[in-house]
């Protein structure tokens, strides 16, 4: 049987708690341990897949063809592990699965309620990830403690205590501990109330993270172990990290925050393997020079649109002991000709993925120039699609080529709906997506990006597809489709042969990279930026 540990978040949100349960899933597999993580999301969506980026971030995607929370790339990332469907459920899931079984019958008649049902409904959610063979289950509740539609959720956790015996189960609470300028000193007291809601619901954490801006004294902490009923050894500092979010596992460590939950669980195991983490670290620390990479993207506002592309990004450069600079940049404003002008300085420009016709033609602008100037570009999803559009308007002369997402009256319907998609109503759980195999072309820089592999296996979230009417036209024209699916009938990468670096996938390589295994085609983008970039300082 495996042991859990749950971690809870109070006072405020934002405090990083998945990047912590990341942390500590890293941890515990340097200990050897075989575990599973699991992110419990209270809100109503069945799952992220249909919320707006400002709402939600990212939605990573799974092999196995899941729409998730954001929190399961830093899992993939820091772990090295996949993730799946059973990865993430929200309170939505499990109110649809017991009305199911309602109406199905199944409760013989009974009145159907909180507690029991749908605490039941999400222990079995839960304890599915108790496999043959698992230690650890990590799971991580979604909000903060004291969000009405998270008491099922802190209900089911104390009762899974109270099942397993508080031997083979473990409390973490993240906490905000303030410091208030005026008064010069840490707060503590929104930690107490936050423990003490929790304590209200049957649940007394056994380790207390807290999230500062300043380091606690030894009296700061005394005071937290008094008052929130943590030992004086369990109250671990979570400062800000000095220079990547990669450090979080060794601050922790450091802290022994993975020897507290070795001794909980009377498991005997030597001290966690940490070697190849430190040194990615120092490579982040001590890079060999920067990069500059353009990404010119719909919301160059929110950090969390595109977390998996800049963390991919950073991975590509690390591969090439790089710091990378990330210039975020707003599609809409290369609409006019004045935002080009950044595009020049930099060593590479991405085009992330994306819905909806805002900034459609800025992606356009940027793609087009890149071609012409030998600048290296990155194309994603709607990136390939921008770049097959562009690619057909101005070098292949079909005027008006366009997605049939914008505008479903173009006259050359470039990009467009398989047949399949024709018939989808819903917008919830429809699109392709999850893991599919891609051939890849003998000799194309995407098979030499990939070392050699003849066929790939990569992540699709997306409904339009390069139409294959237009497949030969373009290739004729130089645009070499070197990614075909397994069938023939997909387009799934797009380069051109006579450009440094210039490459479009329809799938998302970024939620497949990981800092101890940056992506190869991130790896060979950024590779193609630096070498643009040195004459390019050079001549500044
Ligand atoms: N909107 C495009 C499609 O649905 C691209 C999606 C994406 O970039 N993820 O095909």
């Amino acid at each position: 049987m495996a042991k859990y540990i749950f971690i809870t978040g109070g006072v405020v949100s934002s405090l990083g708690k998945g990047l912590t349960s990341a942390s500590l899933g890293r941890l515990l597999i340097g200990r050897g341990l075989n575990i599973r993580m699991l992110k419990m999301d209270p809100y109503l969506n069945v799952d992220p897949g249909t919320m707006s980026p400002y709402q939600h971030g990212e939605v990573y995607v799974t092999d196995d063809g899941a729409e998730t929370d954001l929190d399961l790339g830093h899992y993939e990332r820091f772990t090295g592990q996949p993730t799946s469907k059973k990865s993430n459920f929200t309170a939505g899931r499990i109110y649809w699965e017991v009305l199911r079984k309602e109406r199905h019958g199944d409760y013989l008649g009974g009145t159907i309620q909180m507690i029991p049902h749908i605490t039941d409904e999400i222990k079995l959610h839960i304890r599915a990830l108790d496999e043959k063979g698992v230690d650890v289950i990590l799971c991580e509740v979604g909000g903060t403690v004291g969000d009405i539609e998270g008491l099922t959720f802190l209900e089911a956790i104390r009762q899974i205590g109270l099942e397993d015996g508080r031997d083979n189960v473990m409390y973490i609470h993240l906490t905000y501990v303030p410091f208030i300028k005026a008064a010069g000193e840490v707060k503590t007291k929104p930690s107490q109330q936050s423990v003490a809601k929790l304590r209200e619901i049957g649940i007394a954490p056994d380790v207390l993270i807290c999230r500062s801006e300043v380091q606690l004294s030894d009296d700061v902490r005394k005071k937290l172990s008094l008052f929130c009923n943590v030992p004086f050894n369990a109250v671990i500092e979570e400062q800000d990290v000095q220079h990547t979010i990669y450090e979080l596992p060794l601050v922790l460590s450091e802290q022994g925050l993975d020897e507290l939950i070795m001794v909980h669980f009377r498991l005997a195991r030597p001290p966690a393997k940490l070697q190849a983490w430190r040194k990615l670290v120092d490579t982040i620390v001590h890079p060999e020079g920067t990069v500059r990479i353009a990404v010119v993207g719909k919301y160059s506002e929110l950090q969390d649109a595109y977390k998996s592309i800049f963390e991919a990004i950073h991975h590509g450069g690390l591969a090439h002991r790089h710091r990378v600079e990330i210039v975020k940049l707003a599609a809409e404003e290369l609409e006019s000709a004045r935002g080009l002008d950044t595009l020049a300085t930099v060593g590479g420009i991405l085009v992330p993925g994306g819905f909806g016709e805002r900034g459609i033609e800025g992606k356009i602008a940027a793609i087009k120039f890149c071609r012409e100037n030998g600048i290296p570009f990155f194309g994603i999803c709607l990136g390939l699609q921008m770049a097959v559009i562009e690619f057909a308007r101005h070098v292949c002369g079909l005027e008006g080529a366009h997605t049939t997402e914008v505008n479903p009256q173009a006259p050359h319907p470039v990009v467009c709906l398989m047949a399949e998609q024709e018939q989808v109503q819903d917008l919830g759980a429809t699109m392709r997506l999850g893991a599919w195999p891609c051939n890849l072309r003998l000799g194309s820089r995407a098979a030499e990006a990939y070392g050699g592999s003849a066929c790939i296996s990569e992540r699709h979230r997306h409904r339009y597809e390069v139409n294959n009417r237009y497949r030969a036209q373009l290739e004729a024209r130089g645009l070499v489709p070197s990614g075909i699916s397994p069938d023939g009938k997909l387009v799934e990468i797009v380069e051109l042969q006579k450009h440094p670096w210039f490459l479009g996938c329809q799938f998302h390589p970024e939620f497949k990279s990981q800092p101890l295994a940056p992506h190869p085609l991130f790896q060979a983008f950024v590779g193609a930026a630096i070498h643009r970039q040195y004459p390019l300082i050079a001549e500044s």
